[in-house]
């Protein structure tokens, strides 16, 4: 089954993590994939790895949290594809100076917000008109699980961000409804990727979270990357303005099991 064939996909944040997954897997169901990040030598990877499999792909720099930057993988994704269909909205930072309202610093709320809000909105700023062009496509925004919960290990910043975007991708998606032009958000559980293990860098902090996972694990980068292609192909034809939750059962907990 090649559910994304024919389909053009722009990923951010496809150096690692997430992005890196989804590239792998948008890429094996037959979409031509631009891999986007600010570390271009890991994207440039993500990109090789998918040519050597056989599939189709390319890297470039970018940073989300400039407008430029932003058009340009647009732009560049239409010059080297002829078109876009898919935009993935995923890259983000989890700053280690993010705390409580008192201990993050401006500075840390200004990048944080310029990175995971900001970088989300001129995505779609750049990437609506390019699926209005394409007759239609999917945007698929990463928020995350904490945009529904508050936790006692605080970091605002990041909450807020993610908070933002899910109430951006809600509005988008009623605005574009009638362009057959989907909005959803993404909501990943706590991930053993890179951005939330140097967060829990200790294993008492790791088990402190885990206490709250119904499932009694952390979350892959590849279970993300699936629910992103439901998202991506036509399987949520229906589905728009949606928070998909893709967490272990975290938010749904009130007394995990023992
Ligand atoms: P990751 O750190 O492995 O990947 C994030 C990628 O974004 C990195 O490759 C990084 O270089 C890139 N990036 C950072 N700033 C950028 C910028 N300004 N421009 C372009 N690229 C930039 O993390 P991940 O876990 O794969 O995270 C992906 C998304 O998922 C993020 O938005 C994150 O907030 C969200 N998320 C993660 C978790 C988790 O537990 N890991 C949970 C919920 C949500």
């Amino acid at each position: 089954m090649s559910s994304l064939k024919d389909r053009v996909a722009l990923i951010t944040g496809a150096a690692g993590g997430i992005g890196r997954e989804t590239a792998l897997l948008f890429a094996e169901q037959g979409a031509q994939v631009l891999c986007v990040d600010i570390q271009i030598e890991a994207a440039e990877k993500t990109a090789e790895d998918i040519n050597e499999a056989g599939g189709t792909a390319a890297a470039l720099r970018a940073d989300i949290s400039v407008a430029a930057d932003c058009e340009q993988m647009v732009a560049e994704a239409e010059r080297q594809f002829g078109k876009l269909n898919v935009m993935f909205n995923n890259a983000g930072i989890m700053h280690s100076d993010d705390g409580t309202s008192q201990d993050t610093s401006e500075a840390t709320w200004d990048l944080t917000m310029n990175i995971n809000l900001k970088g989300v909105f001129l995505g779609c700023k750049y990437g609506i008109p390019a699926l209005q062009r394409a007759g239609g496509g999917s945007i698929i925004n990463t928020a995350s699980f904490v945009a529904h919960l508050g936790a006692a290990t605080p970091q605002v910043a990041y909450t807020a961000s993610k908070g933002g975007v899910l109430a951006l991708t809600r509005e988008l998606a009623v605005i574009h409804a009638r362009e057959n032009i989907r909005v959803n958000a993404l909501c990943p559980g706590p991930l053993r990727t890179e951005l939330l293990m140097k967060f829990l860098d200790t294993e008492e902090k790791k088990q402190r979270r885990l206490v709250h996972i119904p499932m009694g694990r952390f979350g892959e980068a590849k279970e993300m990357a699936q629910a992103a292609l439901f998202l991506a192909s036509d399987a949520s034809s229906y589905v728009t303005g949606s928070e998909f939750l893709v967490d272990g059962g975290i938010t749904a907990a009130y007394v995990t099991p023992e």
